[in-house]
């Protein structure tokens, strides 16, 4: 159960659950591991896992069904990287849509979930297609279906939208939904890419569900899921969203003073002092460890973000942390336009 710690600016708050005498806090960020777009996801997988900050790590169970499966991943070893850390894990539709693996079900999914016993789990889901609208009660209702099985673990009930959608018409009766059902989940998730086409309607969306479940009492967390920039992550935390992952931390470089993400080989160019960034010499580096320095300096950057998010939130100054910045004035700008034309 995550309970309501503090309220700050907007619809900012610091959220806490107890687990295993591990106390995770939101807002925070959840580094992911996927196969898709990465051919070195064993690799990282095997070097990586004992040395992230995190207190929450996402493996997709389609990821982990096949490295297992090839032997590539021994699951003593993943067993072992969680007994101090949290398993966040995810059903594998967003995998498989890319994929021309065609063997994954939601029973294999089940097995998974009974071998790694995970402290969170998405529900069994599929992307719809974007090409038409899809029918998001009914997808809704079969994720239910799978969540009400289990009740080991955090169940996140994520849900889809087609591109052809309009997120923020649905809310009125997706509240309908969460209310009839709030017994059978923890989280409500949301793909970063299916909730708008862009900041301003992704931020209406975050804002608009927010203040709809408040006024029921749904105090759960909002999860947004592939979502690592930190601006976004900022704006939508003023919009009530609480938990992110994403895969920016190995896709990018991220360059903490100026709160962007960037080319992943700027590292270089950061005023950084992080164990990764210090004693190094990177004009004789090896690929190898240039690598494992960027991922290692990217968690450590991550991991200090949220905490400065946190402190501000307790400061009620999170809009500092951004003050200039013209993402922070449009926010401003269209939570005006939104509330004067829907008035509580
Ligand atoms: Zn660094």
């Amino acid at each position: 159960m995550f309970r309501v710690r503090l309220e700050g600016e907007y619809n900012s708050r610091i959220l806490s659950m107890e687990k295993d005498s591990i106390n995770f806090i939101t807002p925070n960020y959840i580094p992911s591991f996927s196969s898709r777009d990465d051919h070195y996801l064993k690799e990282r997988i095997n070097t990586l896992l004992h040395e992230i900050p995190q207190q929450v790590i996402l493996i997709s169970a389609f990821d982990y069904y096949n490295l297992r499966k090839e032997g590539h991943i021994n699951p003593k070893f993943v067993k072992k990287s969680f007994e101090k850390r949290l398993l966040f894990l995810d059903s594998g539709g967003y995998e498989l849509q890319f994929s021309d693996r065609d063997d994954w079900t939601a029973l294999k999914y089940r097995e998974i979930i009974e071998e790694l016993r995970p402290n969170f789990f998405v529900g069994y889901d599929r992307i719809p297609s974007y090409e038409r609208p899809s029918n998001t009660m009914s997808l809704i209702s079969e994720s239910i279906e799978f969540l009400k099985d289990y009740s080991g673990g955090k169940r996140v009930l994520l849900i889809h939208f087609s591109l052809m959608n309009n997120p923020l018409g649905e809310i009125p009766s997706l509240i309908k939904k969460f209310q009839e059902f709030s017994d059978y989940f923890d989280i409500l998730g949301f793909p970063e890419r299916e909730i708008g086409a862009n900041i301003i309607q992704r931020v209406q969306f975050i804002y608009y569900l927010r203040r709809e479940l408040d006024k029921r009492k749904i105090f759960k967390p909002i999860h947004i899921f592939g979502c690592s920039d930190p601006i976004s992550i900022i704006l939508f935390i003023l919009s009530g969203a609480d938990i992110f992952d994403g895969l920016g931390w190995i896709k990018y470089a991220f360059d903490r003073e100026n709160l962007r993400i960037v080319e992943r080989s700027h590292l270089p160019f950061f005023n950084c002092n992080c164990i990764a960034c210090t004693n190094v010499d990177w004009f004789n580096i090896s690929p190898g460890e240039y690598e494992y320095r960027l991922l290692i300096h990217n968690l450590y950057a991550y991991e200090e973000f949220f905490y400065d998010i946190r402190e501000s939130i307790i400061h009620n100054n999170v809009t500092e942390l951004i003050k200039n910045n013209i993402g922070l004035i449009n926010f401003k700008k269209v939570l005006e336009g939104f509330l004067s034309q829907n008035k509580p």
